[in-house]
């Protein structure tokens, strides 16, 4: 019956196709992290890194109310790792991607060489930047499949001013990845999202940055740094779960995500993760930050010194440590929805249908749209520092 078996394979290319179209990354990177993945899994290693998180400043040209990274005193801020520095990061650790957060990476006065020595490695970069810099600076870098600037915009143009406490921030942020988007450079967005998020309004972010032209969008919740000037603001995991719902249900076709569909079913409350914060370490001017990207309990000087000497039990949800009991932040929780990915078929079948499903029809979820919002920025003044940061509003909830 060759027409019955010709079908079964028009139908197999066709689901082969939509799963491209809908893809979070483009087919390269993607076979690129899952040969990686199952490699180490074929080597037996359970603790691997997949994104490497590379801080080669802390300085930014913003202050934000919910960042913890820019309250450093004047002589930290000053300092940069060097590309020899960065690249000895990166081949020590060894993992497929980097991510170069901040700080501000393009304030950092050899951007270009760690970037082009990172493109040389064949390492997918995400160079995270709020853009206020990146149409001035685009001609210090080649369009390439392994490099991406990831635009932090945190929601529409009122929320993202409110959010960057930075009148304008939303039109500059938008004409740079215009410019970018312009020269042919992959370009995606990555949000962060705190209480008093109104769904409502992130759901036509997603439309305004698709009809941008972006490549795909990324959201995390916020992490609650005892640094941030804003304590007030930062969601519990009950809440955040609601929040992702009601954004994240009911999905237009024409939104894409840049990351793990099995990492937002978590935010969703769908499913539950572990916490595997060596899945992005963190690589900064102090050395290799113990244990995540979000807390500071010491630093080792070597990539192995990290994994070996890291007591990785007293950390995630589960564990009981305070620090870790509202965490649901993308460093801790992303690396371990890949791994659920590749770890089965079950893994393998989830994330398959949650790329080609990925609507998510949800009446329930439609009602929590339509509950009043207060915007924070309707009836709260800028950058607060006043509250207990000790106190958790919902702990292992
Ligand atoms: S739960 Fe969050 S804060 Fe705790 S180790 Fe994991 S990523 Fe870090």
């Amino acid at each position: 019956m060759p027409y019955r078996s010709e079908g079964r394979v028009a139908r197999l290319i066709s689901c082969v196709e939509k799963t491209g179209e809908r893809m979070p990354v483009p087919i390269s990177q993607a076979w690129t992290v899952a040969s990686y993945v199952l490699a180490q899994k074929l080597r037996g290693r359970k603790q691997y890194p997949l994104v490497l998180m590379l801080e080669p400043l802390y300085r930014c040209n913003l202050a934000c109310a919910g960042c913890g990274k820019i309250q450093y005193p004047a002589h930290v801020l000053k300092r940069e790792l060097s590309p020899e520095e960065c690249f000895k990061a990166m081949d020590e650790c060894g993992a497929p991607m980097v991510s170069i957060p901040g700080g501000e990476p393009l304030m950092h006065s050899q951007i270009e060489k760690i970037v082009e020595g990172l493109v040389a490695r064949r390492k997918y970069i995400y160079l995270c930047t709020n853009a206020l810099l990146l149409k001035e600076k685009l001609h210090l870098f080649k369009p390439s499949k392994y490099l991406t600037f990831s635009v932090h915009l945190d929601g529409q143009k009122e929320h993202h001013d409110f959010s960057v406490c930075r009148e304008g921030g939303y039109e500059l942020a938008v004409e740079g990845i215009k410019a970018a988007l312009a020269r042919g450079f992959r370009v995606t967005t990555n949000t962060t999202l705190f209480d008093g998020a109104d769904p409502n309004s992130v759901r036509a972010f997603f439309d305004e940055m698709m009809e941008l032209g972006v490549e795909g969008m990324m959201l995390s919740p916020g992490y609650n740094y005892d640094k941030a000037p804003d304590q007030k603001h930062f969601l519990g995991r009950a809440r955040t779960r609601r929040l992702f719902r009601a954004m994240l249900s009911n999905r237009k076709p024409a939104w894409r995500f840049n990351q793990s569909m099995l990492f937002l079913e978590f935010l969703m409350g769908k499913r539950d993760f572990r916490c595997t914060p060596w899945g992005m370490p963190t690589y900064s001017i102090f050395g290799w930050q113990k244990p995540c990207y979000l807390l500071q309990d010491g630093y080792a000087d070597t990539f192995d010194e990290l994994m070996a000497t890291t007591e990785w039990a007293n950390y995630g949800t589960e564990s009981g440590n305070p620090q870790c009991a509202n965490c649901m932040v993308h460093s801790g929780y992303e690396a371990s929805g890949v791994d659920y990915t590749f770890s089965s078929l079950k893994g393998l079948l989830a994330t398959a249908k949650a790329t080609l499903f990925a609507k998510n029809e949800d009446e329930e979820a439609l009602l929590l749209l339509t509950e009043p919002v207060k915007p924070v920025h309707a009836y709260n003044p800028l950058v607060q520092i006043e509250a207990n940061p000790e106190k958790l509003e919902e702990t292992r909830a």
